[in-house]
């Protein structure tokens, strides 16, 4: 295939996707395809011989298609959101197709310093102080593996990387019972270990961390001789949304010398909004690491994750390292993958910059609220059902509900909602009790769409009750 063929083909693929998204509302949103069901249609081995575009393009309308769950469908309601939005895909088309390897500034200077400037557009849509850096990520999981490497390392007075952990005692890094796997992850990467990830009750509305609580697990550790390390907060938690108080964990890392990190992969994209910010983010300018997913909830596709650094110097004390080969001379410049685990970086920056022109902070602020809204709205209508029962109010756009029954029954009308295909919802687990969340987020959604979730809960409820 020479490039001339490959501009007929993408303009048929461009075709393809306005076509693909103005349709969505008649597809199913979740696959509704068995397991194995794909890969049955596919051969077994590589063919010998070439094929022509138009085969594999019609393959995949025919037998990759009816695979997949439609993150972009506006009835998608599961999960978090993975906006995709016009501006963005065509930024990724472009960075696709130059397929620029962003590692260092000078393999490719745009692509470093338009990250630098989108960070700090993004720093100051967010409200966060001056003086906070930032770089790209592919996840949030990433960025939080990072920031828990960093907490190791300076607890161990940055030994850890060269001596290894044998004989520096029991690390402690302490979270509220709501964090995400990921955090459990990090810590099994990093060496800490599961055992020490200490993962404290919550209570309250938002069931956030308690102050008292967190303390007294500090002090305990101290007394049988392990070494606190670091703290990590959350805002918007996976479950049902939990969120810590920022400025009394700062309180408690500031007095105890603790690195603390952020985990805002969902709900900081709202903070965008200042009245949230008033909401939730009270004292988010002592937090060393924030983390936060403009790939869920702000229209830019995955992956885009941007972690937000108060000193990136401790981060950079972790990970850089600098062979011979990968030396840049004479120029005083960011290597960004210095800031992360991985070495390879694609030119995530230009999706950022294209949305945010596109679309103006306004609309993307405007978005946010009216999702908030609709998510309130359909919640009162789910609390007049007969049996229903709100278990988690609205926090920011999700929210969790029960119908009469027990778990099994809350599983039953979970699956058969997603069989059914007009709405896609996902089951959580809350306070040992099988909940329904039930979060809007999607960018093309509409209240339409997310009222009419409504009428659906409750046909679906009627078959199987
Ligand atoms: C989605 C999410 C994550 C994981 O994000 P990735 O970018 O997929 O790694 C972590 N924490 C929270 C609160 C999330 O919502």
């Amino acid at each position: 295939m020479d490039w001339n063929e490959y501009a007929k083909h993408a303009k048929t693929v461009a075709d393809w996707g306005a076509d693909y998204h103005k349709t969505l509302r008649e597809r199913p949103v979740r696959a509704q395809t068995k397991p194995g069901e794909i890969a049955s249609q596919i051969p077994h081995s590589p063919p010998e011989s070439p094929e022509t575009i138009e085969e594999i393009l019609a393959d995949f309308e025919t037998k990759i298609m009816p695979g997949i769950t439609h993150w972009q469908h506006p009835n998608f309601f599961a999960y978090f959101p993975a906006n995709a939005s016009p501006p963005s895909a065509l930024a990724e088309m472009i960075a696709n197709t130059m397929a620029a390897q962003c590692m260092l500034w000078q393999t490719s200077p745009a692509a470093t310093e338009l990250e630098e400037v989108m960070v700090d557009w993004l720093r100051q849509a967010l409200g966060l102080a001056e003086g906070y850096k930032g770089v790209i990520q592919d996840s949030a999981s990433s960025a939080t593996l990072s920031a828990v490497l960093t907490m190791r390392e300076r607890a161990t007075q940055w030994s850890g990387n060269r001596e290894g952990l044998s004989g520096k005692g029991n690390l402690r890094i302490y979270c509220s019972d709501q964090v995400h796997s990921s955090i459990d992850r990090a810590c099994w990467i990093a060496g800490i270990g599961q055992e020490n990830l200490v993962k404290l009750p919550t209570s309250g509305s938002g069931f956030g961390l308690q102050t008292e609580q967190l303390k007294n697990a500090i002090a305990d550790d101290r007394a049988a001789g392990h070494k606190p390390a670091g703290i990590i907060a959350v805002t918007g938690a996976t479950g049902i949304g939990a969120w810590d108080d920022l400025e009394s964990i700062a309180d408690v890392a500031k007095e105890e010398n603790l690195y603390t990190h952020l985990d805002a992969a969902w709900a900081g994209s709202a903070m965008i909004c200042p009245e949230l910010r008033d909401e939730f983010w009270q004292g988010v300018d002592t937090i060393d690491s924030i983390v936060f997913n403009p790939h869920k909830w702000l229209g830019v596709q995955f992956d885009c994750s941007v972690q937000f650094l108060k000193d990136p110097a401790a981060q950079l004390n972790t990970l850089k390292i600098e062979p011979e080969y990968l030396k840049t001379t004479g120029q005083s410049v960011t290597n960004f993958s210095e800031w992360t685990v991985p070495l390879g970086r694609r030119f995530r920056a230009l999706k950022l910059w294209f949305v945010m022109r596109a679309y103006g902070m306004e609309n993307l602020r405007t978005r946010i609220r009216n999702h908030i809204t609709w998510a309130q709205e359909l919640c009162g209508m789910i609390t007049a059902m007969d049996g229903f029962e709100i278990v988690t109010e609205p926090i920011l756009s999700l929210f969790s509900f029960r119908c009469p029954g027990d778990d099994a029954k809350q599983q039953q009308l979970v699956d058969a909602i997603n069989d059914d295909g007009r709405i896609y919802l996902t089951q959580g687990l809350h306070q040992g009790r099988k909940v329904i969340r039930f979060q809007v987020g999607q960018f093309d959604t509409t209240r339409d769409d997310v009222l009419s979730a409504a009428t659906v809960i409750e046909d679906i409820w009627k078959e199987i009750a």
